[in-house]
This record gives C-alpha cells, sequence and structure tokens, in this order.
C-alpha cells in the first residue's frame, strides 16, 4: 500500500509527497494538525491540509524570514512574532546573542505542542528562557502595544481560516502602531504564480504599501509552497531593506546559514517583471 500527501494548488494541480507513516492527527479548536515522516522531506507538518513546513526545506524560509530584517537592523533587541507556532522562526532570531526578548504570539497552542514533540529541529526554541510565548489571536494581541518593538516577523497561515485577519489593513496598521520608530516588519506574502494567490499577494502588497513608508518585496525558492515561488514582503519606517543593510556587521557576528547571504539579501529584491507588474498595479 502506497500513502501519499496530497494538496490542492490550484483546482488543476495538485502537489504529493509520498509519506511513510502519519506520527500525528487531531484537531484543536482553530484547525486539523497533521505530522507525517517522508523520506524525501523528512518530518512534514500540514493545518487543515496546507503545508506548512518540512525539516528538509524550512531552513530556507526560516532564513529568510529572519536574516533579511536581522541584517539590516543586527541591533534590534525586541522581537515579536506572529503566527510561528512551530518555532523555526524563533530559532533563527535566537542565533543573535543581542535580542533579549522575543514574544510569539500564536492563536493554536496544540501547534507549538505538536512541534515541541514532533518536530523538534523547529519545535525546541519554543522553551528557550529568551521565547515568550502567548497563545492568542495576534489581531488582536497587536492592538494593545505602541513603539515597542524593533522586529515583527508575521509568520502566518495563508489569509482564509484563522489567518484571515493577519491580511487586513487594521492588522497592518496597528503593526506599524507598535514598532518603535526605526521599526521593521516582514511577513510571509503568498505566491505570485497561480491566479489566486497572485490576487491575495497583490491585496496584502496595497495594504502594507498604505501603511508603511518603506514597502518592497523579495523571493525565495521553497521547493514545497504552492509553485516553489514565495515571497515575503519588507516594510520599514526608516530602513531601506539593501541600501541600510549592515553586512559587516552581520558577517562579524559569525551566524552560519544555509540559504541566506548578504548576495542573495540584494539579489532576492529585484524581481521578476511579470511580479513587479502585479505589485506596481497597486502602488
Ligand atoms: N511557514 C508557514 C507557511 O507559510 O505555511 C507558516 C507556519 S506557522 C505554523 C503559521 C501559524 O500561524 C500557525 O501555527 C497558526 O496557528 C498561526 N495563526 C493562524 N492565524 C493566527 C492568528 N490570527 N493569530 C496568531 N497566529 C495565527
Amino acid at each position: 500500500m502506497e500513502l501519499w500527501f496530497t494538496e490542492k494548488h490550484t483546482p488543476y494541480v495538485r502537489f504529493s509527497i509520498k509519506v511513510d507513516k502519519q506520527l500525528y492527527s487531531g484537531k484543536s479548536e482553530f484547525q486539523r494538525i497533521d505530522v507525517f515522516e517522508s523520506k524525501e522531506f523528512g518530518r512534514i507538518l500540514t493545518l487543515d491540509g496546507y503545508l506548512m513546513l518540512t525539516e528538509k526545506d524550512e531552513f530556507i524560509y526560516h532564513e529568510m524570514i529572519t536574516h533579511v530584517p536581522m541584517s539590516v537592523m543586527p541591533q534590534a533587541q525586541k522581537i515579536l512574532i506572529i503566527g510561528g507556532g512551530d518555532g523555526g522562526t524563533a530559532r533563527e532570531i535566537l542565533r543573535y546573542k543581542t535580542v533579549k526578548r522575543i514574544d510569539l504570539v500564536d492563536i493554536d497552542a496544540t501547534v507549538a505542542d505538536v512541534c515541541r514533540k514532533y518536530i523538534p529541529q523547529t519545535g525546541a526554541s519554543l522553551d528557550d528562557p529568551r521565547v515568550h510565548c502567548h497563545f492568542e489571536d495576534g489581531l488582536k494581541y497587536i492592538r494593545h502595544y505602541e513603539n515597542d518593538y524593533d522586529i515583527i516577523i508575521v509568520d502566518s497561515t495563508d489569509p482564509f481560516g484563522p489567518g484571515e485577519g493577519l491580511f487586513t489593513k487594521e492588522f497592518y496598521g496597528n503593526c506599524y502602531k507598535a514598532l518603535k520608530d526605526d521599526g521593521i516588519m516582514v511577513n510571509q506574502h503568498e505566491s505570485p504564480f497561480y491566479t489566486e494567490d497572485a490576487y491575495a499577494m497583490q491585496r496584502a502588497h496595497k495594504r502594507i504599501f498604505a501603511s508603511f513608508p518603506i514597502s518592497r518585496i523579495y523571493q525565495a525558492h521553497i521547493p514545497t509552497y504552492p509553485s516553489g515561488h514565495w515571497l515575503f514582503g519588507f516594510a520599514s519606517k526608516k530602513y531601506h531593506p539593501i541600501e541600510d543593510a549592515d553586512w559587516d556587521k552581520w558577517e562579524k557576528l559569525g551566524i552560519k546559514t544555509r540559504y541566506y547571504n548578504p548576495k542573495l539579501h540584494a539579489g532576492a529584491f529585484a524581481l521578476p517583471n511579470y511580479v513587479e507588474e502585479i505589485v506596481r498595479e497597486v502602488e
């Protein structure tokens, strides 16, 4: 018998990974959570049937969502992660000894518990004393903060289900308010390739562009996400993502990365023409 995990990327495209076994399956108050074991990608976390991470390629996503803003502001001390209950983003931030505190706000405590147990590669970071987990809706949490965080990383699910509120104007406006005067917000920005995903990413960019003086998009290749071509948003009150990156300082930190490097950081902001067009349309 063959077992396969299959995700629908569009009504006409499916992506499948052969799995050896299902390690966990459960339903929390918010979503269905599954963990699979596979030969090619190692352990796989899915929420409501959508692939969140695999042990083999999570480093790409987590390095790119973390080291791009951290190399622009290597002096950052107080970081907020919204979503990210798998712990991968927290793990990357913990590599900066200068960071004093990470608040991680995920709506679903079960995701964190499942990752601690089944995917310690990311989940173990959640038990670090610098990481403070808050299990509540990020949309509500952010309303109570002003001038507080250096960097906010929005490591959310897609813009439907519990993650929907994290793609709204209200949310981006409140992130702006919660950031210090030179603060940076980075978010996972969906894919530009398939029509529906491209629409979601354009709508998110329109809202972020209207909320921050500096708003740019960068890309990475993530093999297990729809189309493999994934975008991130870089929004900032003051710093330009390339001109203000302090790569000498970053390199002196000696952080060993597998995907991220300063040249790639600069190159990641050079978008293909069809993506530029989608983005420009709403600027
Ligand atoms: N890297 C992933 C991706 O793009 O597929 C995101 C992974 S991370 C597991 C996403 C997390 O966002 C989930 O743990 C989910 O519980 C959390 N989440 C969804 N909606 C949320 C909300 N409104 N507030 C806080 N966390 C939320």
